[in-house]
């Protein structure tokens, strides 16, 4: 097996390989671009144990030197962003320049959580008493990532929590390693040994860092399924948790909406990234009155788009990230065939190399088929029609998603009451997918527990702690 990138692990501060290796393949073409270590159970021990060991001064070290630092790894990582977004693209099939929006992005979120601060808060200062609240670092965090958006969600969970003072050990997706590994080693330079801990391997491997008698708490992307599993285990010591899962968002179209205006953002709302987002329009709910003219637009928008290999310069939307996930998203289009529904473009598999689906749109399917119901996690958009906003804001909450959504259209004030109603934990109006390293996100019912991002997403990273005085009394 020829390997283009030899990437090893980063333990202690040291490159690390494995005895059993993970190929991992270009979605693209199929091909085997790399080979990385898949981590036994004693690497992770030796992970875990060193940053067990760099807690203490890590966590000692002034917070402005720890943001200091971080800062510095965000200005290697845009050194680096060339090869980073190389790599992303092999291992995503994404455009070129789109794999360098996500380093760009993840850089500019490390240097903005470093300049993030949890203030001591003075809650009571009186003559007889003083009442003060601090936050203090958990210790080790283990970060588990998943394979759409592999560098930026690495260092979603990587700045909070070192900014923090608590030490880390990433486990990205077995799907999408090599921008993960590539932190692990642009960081021995930067962070003391044993601070940032990069391991690779399968779903086991994941398994054992939730259930890691020195791990202290875990901040899990993925899907629901696994976030469920991962509480379940994060028990045996009581980890603390922060799980951002999937979401099956919809968009509701106000009739006074322009159809010509609003097919294209609406398009890339539901299929950036080959529509592998969390906070992907996974239905696209449009009012009866502007519903033929905008299906027609969106579909004649949708015909313009490239879909290839992102090494094309021309490509536009890449395949779908994996085998296992393209099978699902095939059998989602199956079951949307079988159960009679209107299938107005796409839908057929070319026969060719690479995890290829063409952009699907679906005419208004029964509201409980699969393909409405289901997080597709690839680019099948069923397009819905409503007359009423009572009626359309309870189809819209009828889940235990509740990652987000978004409303568009002229009239602000009404969208703002839609929003108000909608059962998520973000919603946009006229825009989408907008994100912040300060705007807190997160996911209600199903999709999620806690925040990422925001002052409130650093808190998660902290133990809340009171300390009283008694002002009155001396011993
Ligand atoms: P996944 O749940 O299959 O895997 C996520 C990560 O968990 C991987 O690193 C995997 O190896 C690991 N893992 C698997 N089994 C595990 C276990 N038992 N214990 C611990 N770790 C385990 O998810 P995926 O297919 O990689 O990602 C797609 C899903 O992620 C979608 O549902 C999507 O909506 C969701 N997602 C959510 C957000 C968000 O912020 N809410 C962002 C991106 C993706």
């Amino acid at each position: 097996m020829k390997s283009v990138y030899e990437l090893k692990m980063t333990i202690d501060g040291e490159a690390v390989a494995a005895e059993e290796t993970l190929p991992v393949i270009n979605p693209a073409t199929e091909e085997v671009i790399a080979a990385v270590p898949q981590a036994s159970k004693q690497e992770l021990d030796a992970a875990v144990a060193a940053a067990k060991k760099a807690f203490s001064s890590w966590a000692a070290t002034p917070i402005d030197e720890r943001g200091e630092q971080l800062s510095r790894l965000a200005d290697a990582i845009y050194a680096n962003r060339e090869e980073l977004a190389t790599l992303l693209r092999l291992e995503m099939g994404r455009p070129q320049a789109a794999a360098l929006g996500e380093i760009d992005g993840a850089s500019y979120w490390l240097k903005e959580v470093a300049k993030q601060r949890l203030k001591r808060e003075v809650i009571e200062e009186t003559e007889n008493h003083r009442v003060e609240r601090y936050f203090t670092p958990l210790g080790v965090v283990g970060a588990i990532v998943p394979w759409n958006f592999p560098f930026a969600l690495s260092i979603w969970k990587i700045a909070p929590a070192l900014l923090a003072g608590n030490t880390v050990v990433v486990k990205p997706s077995p799907y999408t390693p090599l921008t993960a590994l590539k932190i692990g080693e642009i960081a021995c330079g930067i962070l003391p040994p044993g601070v940032l801990n990069v391991v690779s391997g399968g779903d086991d491997l994941g398994r054992w860092i939730t259930e890691h008698p020195d791990v202290n708490k875990i901040s899990f992307t993925g899907s629901t399924a696994t976030g469920k599993k991962v509480m379940q285990s994060a028990a045996s010591n009581l980890k603390r948790v922060t799980l951002e899962l999937g979401g099956n968002d919809a968009a509701i179209v106000l009739p006074d909406a322009d159809p010509a205006k609003i097919a294209k953002p609406l398009f890339w709302a539901a299929f950036r990234n080959t529509a592998q987002v969390c906070i992907a329009t996974k239905r696209m709910y449009v009012h009866e009155d502007i519903y033929d003219a905008f299906l027609n637009e969106l579909i004649e928008y949708a015909k313009t788009v490239k879909v290839g290999d992102g090494a094309d310069p021309a490509t536009e939307l890449g395949p779908i990230q994996n085998k296992m996930q393209y099978e699902k998203v095939m059998d989602l289009i199956e079951d949307t065939k079988r159960i009679g529904a209107s299938i107005v473009l796409g839908g057929d598999i070319e026969d060719k190399p690479g995890y290829f689906i063409p952009v699907t749109i679906v005419d208004n399917p029964p509201e409980d088929s699969r393909v409405v119901v289901e997080e597709a996690f690839g680019p099948v958009l069923p397009v819905l029609k409503y007359r009423d906003f009572d009626e359309v804001i309870a189809r819209v909450n009828n889940t235990n998603y509740g990652l987000g959504g978004s409303i568009w259209g002229k009239d602000v004030d009404l969208a703002q009451s839609i929003a108000e109603r909608l059962e998520t934990g973000t919603v946009w109006i006229n825009e989408v997918s907008v994100l912040s390293p300060h705007y807190p996100f997160g996911g209600h019912k199903e999709s999620g527990l806690g925040v990422e991002n925001s002052l409130d997403g650093l808190a998660e990273y902290t133990n809340s702690k009171t300390i009283m005085v008694n002002k009155k009394r001396s011993y």
